[in-house]
């Protein structure tokens, strides 16, 4: 069977790799760990042997009805869907405890899977996942470096991020372009801590973000504020004019917006989060 490389097939072959990623989920011997895209099991059967149940979501419907011919239902279950229509929240109701996720992720679509990940956070206690290295530096990055932005904020504010291991090209068959890293997410919410709603904090984080090399004074502008009241907003939390969002650190973000949300008694940060 050829590898489809429109479903980022690449096949990971390294045993030593293999097994730091299961090691990296920790005791998950009582646990229900879903995995992301099996392909054809190399993390499935190690895992196999550690985890109480797999549940393995493979969207290639050849691979998946292979891996079911292979592996025992009593220990892997084999979705064929589409990772970003699972149904997290339904599967954990069901196991009854938040789910782990491991996943050598198919690179065409990390980002969404990344963000269903974070939008599925309440379901989920850990992932160890494989993304291409330029997006795990772009993950774990902090504010102030080149990597940092939307993807660094809108992963970090569901847990911490932290990379593991990277492996050359060469650990797969076909081999990518780019080298791969495999880093832990631990989810544990900060919206709460912040004192920002998620889903309007996130939608004004879009908008600070949306243009990397602006300001975040043009970013608010372009966002609908008022060029008037851009400047008392940043200085009333101690944010330079010139600051771009990338520099900040989310806490300083945070104070922003709830400023948005105080002075102008809601209806700006209304205008800004839908
Ligand atoms: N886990 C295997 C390994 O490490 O060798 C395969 C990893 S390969 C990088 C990515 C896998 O994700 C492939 O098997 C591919 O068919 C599958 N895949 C691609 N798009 C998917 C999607 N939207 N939902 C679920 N699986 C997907």
């Amino acid at each position: 069977m050829t590898a489809k490389s429109r479903l980022g097939q690449n096949f990971l072959h390294d045993a030593n790799a293999i097994q730091r990623i299961v090691t990296a989920l920790g005791d998950c011997s009582t646990r229900t760990v879903v995995e992301i895209g099996p392909g054809k099991g190399a993390i499935t059967r190690v895992l196999a042997g550690h985890a109480r149940h797999v549940l393995a979501i493979e969207l290639d419907a050849e691979l998946a009805a292979r891996l079911r011919s292979e592996l025992s239902p009593e220990r892997v279950s084999i979705v064929n869907l589409d990772v970003l229509r699972f149904d997290f929240a339904a599967a954990a109701a069901q196991t009854g405890e938040r789910l782990i996720v491991v996943g050598n992720l198919p690179y065409y679509i990390t980002s969404p899977i990344l963000l269903k990940l974070a939008a599925s956070h309440t379901a989920l206690d850990h992932a160890v996942l494989m993304v291409q290295r330029e997006v795990a530096d772009r993950v774990a990055a902090a504010p102030g470096s080149r990597d940092y932005g939307f993807l660094s904020v809108a992963t970090q504010l569901y847990g911490f991020v932290e990379p593991l291991f990277t492996l050359p090209p060469g650990a797969f068959s076909p081999p990518p372009e780019v080298h791969s890293t495999v880093l832990r997410w631990r989810f544990a919410p900060r919206f709460t801590a912040l004192g920002v709603d998620q889903a309007q904090f996130l939608a004004f984080l879009r908008k600070a973000f949306a243009q990397k090399r602006k300001t975040l004074a043009n970013n608010l502008r372009a966002a609908g504020v008022p060029s008037a009241q851009v400047a008392e907003l940043l200085s009333a939390v101690g944010i330079d004019e010139k600051a771009r969002s990338e520099a900040l650190p989310v806490e300083s973000l945070a104070d922003l917006w709830k400023q948005i949300a105080a002075l102008s008694n809601g209806s700006l940060s209304n205008q800004i989060s839908t």
